[in-house]
């Protein structure tokens, strides 16, 4: 009888609660998702914890209700310095907390609401799992990384029964033949880190807050991945887990309707204000001239990779606009990073350092030719989407894999490997904007081409949007 008395339109259909990890490559696809839910008839609601939570002033998202999960991180564990250890430090909270077990229970309970359907949270989330099942509530997992990650991730037992892990200096190079185009050198081991439990404890989330779900939604796309898709099917399948593959999300609510070129993002998701100045600089530049260069919202990098850096961009002779984002340097605390001695009197007119860019419309502008990026998975699609060559330096965890499908999978780039040094980086910045160059010809087309099954994906009929459709009718069936 409820049914009858549920709101027309938005939110008739049903409600979904969302729970992203609160790190900026994780909170911007949850939020896209969130509006790409939205514009399917669904009520959505996004719970977030205090610790990097949206700005109301700047994160208006028209027909997302916000709820805040307060004290889900103490403040020991925002402080720390360590990602991971936050990662489980934000679980044990949660679990003890019992916050979100009441959030939901809120949820479930409002009466004059339309139905709460599912929970659906960030793959790393396993106490708010926990508490939706306690509920009795469904939960859909969002892998915010790629197939090919999600897949290496639950690969782990078999890399070490083949022996490609721990890796030793003698196997570095070793193609994992099981996994192509994989080597041991792109393997995110645990066993490296100070800290080898916490490593192995974060590969697991993901296995298993996706063996307790009802599905797997990716953060990819069809053409993209197939092959990967098509074993993650393959083993989850037959387990009742569906996976749904609607990337890149950070256009899938834009690109249905009539904007199929740009247009409005589906809202802003930054959590830091981007500076402007950016697009005017590249208005004065050449077309196809500029690399642009970021490393990501979390990775740091050591002071002497800094120096190797600044003088490698200043050697290659190139534009550049550069993100040196307070934290960037190891050790340095949050305060703004100085350059080193000499460098801007070096690149003066031809360089531009900001703290904070607005990376889509970055990697959209004509003047930039190619994009120096850690490989974070966000960065990949954006610049994937937007069919701008990349300069790999992946530094840790998902990024190593991703660097390595970018030159030898897609061919839409090069890695750059071994020590930073800046003669190398002189030499890979100019190799990878040349004209001349065959190589970097070919890496252009190849990265136009991938350009193009993008924005197939994601047109009213493309695989993406159709697996939203899909995604949305189970939900409704949960
Ligand atoms: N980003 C941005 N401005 C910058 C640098 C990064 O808006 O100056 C955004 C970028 O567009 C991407 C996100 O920050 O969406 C970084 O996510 P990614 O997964 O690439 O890396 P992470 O920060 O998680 O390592």
């Amino acid at each position: 009888e409820g049914a009858d008395h549920r709101p027309r339109g938005v939110g008739g259909r049903g409600r979904v609660v969302l729970f992203p990890l609160p790190f900026q490559g994780h909170i911007s696809p949850m939020l896209q998702l969130a509006g790409a839910l939205h514009a399917r008839g669904l009520a959505v609601t996004v719970l977030h914890t205090s610790f990097n939570a949206p700005d109301p002033g700047r994160h208006h998202h028209p027909g997302l209700n916000f709820v805040a999960v307060p004290d889900a991180v103490p403040e020991s564990v925002a402080a720390s310095s360590n990602g991971l250890a936050k990662i489980l430090g934000l679980n044990a909270a949660m679990a003890a907390s019992g916050r979100v077990r009441d959030a939901l229970a809120s949820l479930l309970r409002a009466a004059d609401e339309p139905r709460l359907a599912c929970l659906v949270l960030d793959s790393t989330l396993t106490a708010a799992q926990k508490a939706a099942a306690g509920l009795g509530l469904p939960t859909l997992v969002l892998h915010t990384g790629g197939a090919a990650c999600f897949r290496l991730f639950r690969s782990y037992a078999m890399l070490h029964d083949k022996g490609y892990l721990p890796a030793t200096e003698s196997n570095l190079r070793a193609p994992i033949e099981e996994l192509p185009p994989l080597r041991v050198s792109d393997l995110f081991d645990p066993s490296k880190l100070p800290n080898k439990e916490i490593g192995q404890k974060i590969l697991d989330l993901a296995t298993e807050t996706t063996t307790n779900s009802s599905a797997a939604i990716l953060n990819t796309f069809e053409a993209l991945e197939p092959h990967e898709l098509e074993t993650i099917r393959d083993e989850l399948v037959p387990r009742g887990i569906p996976a749904f593959a609607v990337g890149p999300l950070h256009k899938l609510a834009t690109s249905s309707s009539s904007s199929s070129t740009g247009g409005a993002s589906a809202g802003e998701t930054s959590l830091l204000s981007a500076d402007r100045s950016c697009i005017e600089w590249l208005d004065t530049q050449a077309p196809g001239s500029v690399l642009y260069v970021s490393f990501g919202s979390v990775v740091k990098v050591t002071r002497d990779e800094l120096e190797e850096i600044a003088w490698g961009l200043a050697g290659s002779g190139r534009p550049f606009l550069w993100v040196v984002r307070r934290g960037l340097v190891a050790g340095a605390g949050e305060e703004l990073v100085e350059l080193p001695e000499g460098f801007e009197a070096a690149v003066e007119g031809r360089g531009k350092v900001t703290e904070w860019a607005p990376q889509q419309e970055v990697l959209a502008h004509p003047a930039v030719g190619g994009f120096w990026t850690h490989s974070g998975w966000n960065s990949t699609l954006e610049s994937v989407y937007e069919g701008v060559p990349m300069l790999s330096r992946p530094i840790f965890g998902d990024q190593l894999a991703t660097g390595r499908y970018v030159q030898d999978a897609w061919r839409i780039g090069v890695l750059l490997e071994g020590v930073l040094e800046r003669g190398e980086v002189e030499k890979a910045v100019r190799k990878l904007l040349m004209e001349e160059d065959e190589g970097a010809a070919e890496i252009r087309e190849r990265a136009k081409g991938l350009k193009e099954k993008t924005r197939m994906s994601l047109e009213s009929n493309g695989s993406s949007q159709q697996a939203v459709d899909k995604l949305v009718d189970h939900i409704l069936s949960l």
